[in-house]
């Protein structure tokens, strides 16, 4: 079974209990607007162009079977008509700077397991262990279930990292193989929930539900964005998620920071929200007051 990765992490620490690895997968059906992983969204692979690392040379330029590079030195100018380019990574190669990069990598489940089996001390002793992230990992179902399965198999702690946007019977497929879920909350309100991410809130309402009321662990992961999202209801609508659902792990506000910006450039990407700052620590504090306020006792401010 293969599948598209974009990135392995290991030593991880804010994707689940303990020391992780984490396989952050390719592919997802939202469109949030803060994403900060935009190279994610799309599942095929993405070249990109570091600003910062080129220095103008055209050795892209020369070697590029498609005439995709365009590169004007005395003027600092690198331009690439990407309908021209099939992502043959000769320019990858050709760049001597690092300025050219690829997201999206093709690989077997077996190659990803002799990864993560490298660090398995570390997940033994800090109860640890591997986490599926995205993108979206039930984009690519069969991979992801297969990575889990794989894991399950070497009795490793098993986490995916999911919006909840995926088919009802995948997720009934990958309970029994998961110990723990990252489950997203986005906003509160169908039509804000759809204007936000591109997609309905009521199907992962309904799986999240699903989950919960078959004894999964679940950890809520709210992306909050200041003046996007933290509205009065979704702020009283996590505070009731604590008390509604009382068997969460834990309900974790992730503020909004703006690093991701400079990957929309990168990667030809459109930014929906270019002018974004990164949440203050007045906001965290005034988020803070307020679920203490509420009596809120597993939400967590990262
Ligand atoms: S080969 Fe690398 S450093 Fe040279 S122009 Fe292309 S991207 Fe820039
Ligand atoms: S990946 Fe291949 S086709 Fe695309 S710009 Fe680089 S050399 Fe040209």
């Amino acid at each position: 079974m293969e599948g598209w990765i974009f990135d392995i992490q290991r030593f991880s620490l804010q994707d689940g209990p303990g020391i992780r690895t984490t396989v952050f997968l390719k592919g997802c059906p939202l469109r949030c607007q803060w994403c900060h992983n935009p190279e994610s969204i799309s599942i095929h692979p993405l070249l990109g162009h570091i600003e910062t690392k080129c220095v103008y040379c055209g050795a892209c330029q020369l070697i590029c079977p498609s005439q995709a590079i365009v590169v004007v030195k005395e003027e600092k100018q690198w331009t690439i008509n990407r309908e021209r380019c099939n992502v043959c990574g000769a320019c990858v190669t050709a760049c001597f700077t690092g300025a050219m990069v690829i997201s999206g990598k093709k690989v077997t489940v077996e190659e990803v397991m002799s990864e993560v089996l490298k660090d398995v001390t570390y997940y033994q002793q800090s109860g640890g262990g591997i986490t599926l992230s995205g993108g979206e990992p039930m984009m690519q179902f069969d991979f992801t279930r297969d990575l889990l399965a794989a894991s399950r198999e070497k009795g490793i702690h098993t986490a995916i990292e999911t919006s909840g946007a995926a088919p009802r019977r995948h997720f009934e497929a990958i309970l029994p193989l998961t110990d723990l879920f990252l489950f997203d909350y986005k906003a509160t309100g169908d039509q804000l929930h759809h204007q936000l991410t591109g997609v309905h809130q009521q199907v992962i309402m309904d799986n999240f539900n699903f989950l919960y009321h078959q004894g999964a662990l679940i950890e809520v992961r709210c992306p909050m964005v200041p003046g996007i999202n933290d509205t009065a209801e979704h702020l009283h609508a996590i505070a009731a998620m604590e008390r509604n659902y009382p068997h969460l792990s834990q309900v974790r506000i992730l503020p909004y920071h703006n690093t991701g910006n400079s990957k929309y450039e990168r990667y030809g990407l459109h930014n929906p929200l270019p002018h974004l700052s990164t949440t203050t620590e007045e906001k965290k504090k005034e988020w803070e007051s307020f679920f203490h306020r509420e009596g809120c006792t597993k939400v967590l401010i990262e």
